[in-house]
C-alpha cells in the first residue's frame, strides 16, 4: 500500500528529501521537525502542511504512515505518539526502495559500527569502474530517495541500525556486516539488541543474493550458516583466516595486499593507495572487493578502482607532503578509539596533533599506541591539560591552544620521513562547528605552509 497522506518526523536533509518526492508523488505530506527557526518556506509551497515545535496532538489525523529521519530516535515520544495511533513507521530506505524506478539495479548495502563510510564510498568507485551510473548515498551524502528520479545501474548504500530497523519490504541484493562493537548502547541497552538491528540487512533476500560477513568477528560470523540457509550466497573476509569450506567466495590479507577467492579463480591486489592505508582499511576493502565481485564487477575493474580510491575526507587524508613531511588529517577521529587506529595505520615516526573536547573515556589506550612512533604530541581545545596529565613521563607534550598554532609548531618540528597527523580523538565543538569544519580548517593551514 502506498500512502496517500503521510506524517514526516525531521526536516533534516533526508525528511526534506522525502517531503519533496512526496509532494511530487501527490500525496498529502504533514511534516514536523522540533527547530523553530527551521526554513521551510519551499516545502510549504510545495503543499506540505509543517509544524515546528512539539509534535501536538491530532496533527498525524489521516495519516497512514509516519517516514522517520535517519537521526529521529524511534522511540521518541512523537514516534510513540504515531505508532500508537497505528502508523507504521518507514525510514528514508524504505519510501525510496517503495519509489525507485522500473529498470533501476539492484541495492547493495553496507553496516557495520565502524567503516561504513570508506567502505560504501569504495564499492561506489568499484563498481562504477565498469558500470554507469552508479548511485552512492544512504546514511552517508545523498539520502536514497533521491535515487527515485533516475534509472541506475546499481546503488551502493550505507545503513546505520536506525535506518535497518524501519524496513519493511526494503531488500538488498548484496548485504554487508562490518563488524560490531559498543556503541549505541544508550539506546538498544544490551549487545544483543542491536546485533539484532544490524540483522535485518540480509531479510528478504532477492534471487541472486549475497552476504558478505566479516569472518573475524564470531559475533558476526555466528550467522553465516544461517543466512546461508536462507538464501543467500556466503563471502567471508578475514586479516587472517584461510578460505574455510562452504563458502562462495573469500578475502584475506596478504603481504602487501588482498587475495579474493572466488568460484572462478584466485586472484592477488594490491593495497597500496594511501587513502586505504591501516589494517581497518585492508578489512574494508575486502569486504568492498566481495561486494562488488559478486556482483560481477571482474577482477580488472577492480584492480583499477582500488588503486584510483581517493577516500574520504576527515579519515586518515593525505594532505600534502612538504619537505620530506607528509600531513595527514584525521579529524573524524572524535575519540580514543579512532585515534587508535590511526596511530595503528601510520607506519612513520609522527607528531600527532591531538584535543578538543574530550568525551571523558581515559586516554591512556593511547600511551602504548604511541611509544617508539609517536615523536611528541601537539595538544589544543579543552583537553589539553588532560592529554598532558595521561603523556606524562612517556612522551612530550606542548600545549599549542589552537590548531593553527599546533600546525606552525609542527611545520618546525617534523623533519622529513616523518609524518604530522592531526588525529584529536577528541569532538570539536569547543572551538569549530564539527569536525568537518576542524578538519578543512587544517587542510587550509597545512596549504598555506
Ligand atoms: P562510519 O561511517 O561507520 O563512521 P567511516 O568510514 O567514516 O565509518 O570511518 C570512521 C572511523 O572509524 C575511521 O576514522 C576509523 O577510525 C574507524 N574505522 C574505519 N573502518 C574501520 C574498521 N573496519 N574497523 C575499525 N575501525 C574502523
Amino acid at each position: 500500500m502506498f500512502p496517500s497522506k503521510a506524517l514526516i518526523l525531521g526536516l533534516g536533509k533526508s525528511g526534506r528529501c522525502a517531503a519533496q518526492l512526496l509532494c511530487s508523488k501527490g500525496v498529502e505530506v504533514l511534516a514536523v521537525d522540533e527547530n523553530p527557526r527551521l526554513e521551510v518556506g519551499g516545502l510549504l509551497a510545495q503543499g506540505a502542511k509543517i509544524c515546528l515545535g512539539p509534535l501536538p496532538d491530532g496533527f498525524w489525523e489521516g495519516a497512514q504512515v509516519a517516514i522517520l529521519s535517519p537521526g529521529w530516535p524511534p522511540h521518541s515520544p512523537s514516534c510513540q505518539q504515531a505508532t500508537q495511533h497505528g502508523l507504521p513507521l518507514w525510514g528514508e530506505i524504505e519510501l525510496a526502495f517503495r519509489c525507485l524506478p522500473k529498470g533501476t539495479g539492484p541495492l547493495l548495502g553496507i553496516t557495520g559500527t565502524n567503516g561504513k563510510s570508506t567502505t560504501t564510498a569504495l564499492l561506489g568507485h568499484l563498481l562504477s569502474q565498469a558500470r554507469s551510473p552508479v548511485f552512492v548515498g544512504g546514511n552517508l551524502g545523498r539520502p536514497l530517495t533521491e535515487a527515485c528520479a533516475q534509472v541506475f545501474a546499481a546503488h551502493a548504500v550505507e545503513l546505520s541500525s536506525y535506518q535497518l530497523e524501519t524496513l519493511h519490504e526494503a531488500a538488498f541484493l548484496g548485504a554487508c556486516w562490518l563488524n560490531l562493537t559498543e556503541d549505541h548502547l544508550a539506546r538498544y541497552g544490551t549487545m544483543e539488541a542491536y546485533e539484532k538491528a544490524k540483522l535485518h540487512i540480509f531479510e528478504r533476500p532477492p534471487p541472486g543474493a549475497y552476504a558478505v560477513l566479516n569472518a573475524d568477528e564470531p559475533r558476526l560470523w555466528g550467522h553465516a550458516a544461517a543466512l546461508k540457509e536462507k538464501g543467500r550466497a556466503l563471502w567471508g573476509f578475514s586479516l587472517e583466516k584461510e578460505k574455510p569450506e562452504g563458502v562462495e567466495g573469500w578475502a584475506r590479507r596478504a603481504e602487501g595486499g588482498a587475495e579474493l577467492y572466488t568460484p572462478q579463480g584466485k586472484w592477488f591486489f594490491p593495497l597500496n593507495n594511501r587513502s586505504l592505508r591501516g589494517r581497518h582499511n585492508t578489512a574494508n576493502a575486502m569486504a568492498a572487493l566481495c561486494m562488488a565481485h559478486a556482483y560481477g564487477i571482474p577482477p580488472p575493474a577492480l584492480a583499477q578502482g582500488l588503486s584510483t580510491f581517493e577516500g574520504l575526507p576527515h579519515r586518515l587524508e593525505w594532505i600534502r607532503t612538504l619537505d620530506g613531511v607528509e600531513w595527514i588529517n584525521d579529524s573524524k577521529a572524535t575519540n580514543v578509539d579512532s585515534t587508535l587506529v590511526a596511530l595503528q595505520a601510520v607506519d612513520a615516526p609522527l607528531w600527532l596533533i591531538a584535543g578538543g573536547r574530550g568525551k571523558g573515556a581515559s586516554y591512556q589506550p593511547l600511551i602504548n599506541a604511541s611509544r617508539k612512533k609517536v615523536l611528541g604530541v601537539l595538544t589544543v581545545g579543552e583537553d589539553a591539560p588532560l592529554l598532558a596529565e595521561a603523556f606524562a613521563g612517556e612522551v612530550d607534550t606542548l600545549d599549542c591552544g589552537t590548531l593553527r598554532e599546533a600546525v606552525l609548531r609542527a611545520r618546525h618540528l617534523a623533519t622529513p620521513g616523518q609524518v604530522v597527523l592531526l588525529s584529536p580523538a577528541c569532538a570539536s565543538q569547543d572551538q569549530f562547528e564539527n569536525f568537518e569544519e576542524r578538519g578543512n580548517l587544517f587542510r587550509q593551514y597545512v596549504e598555506a605552509l
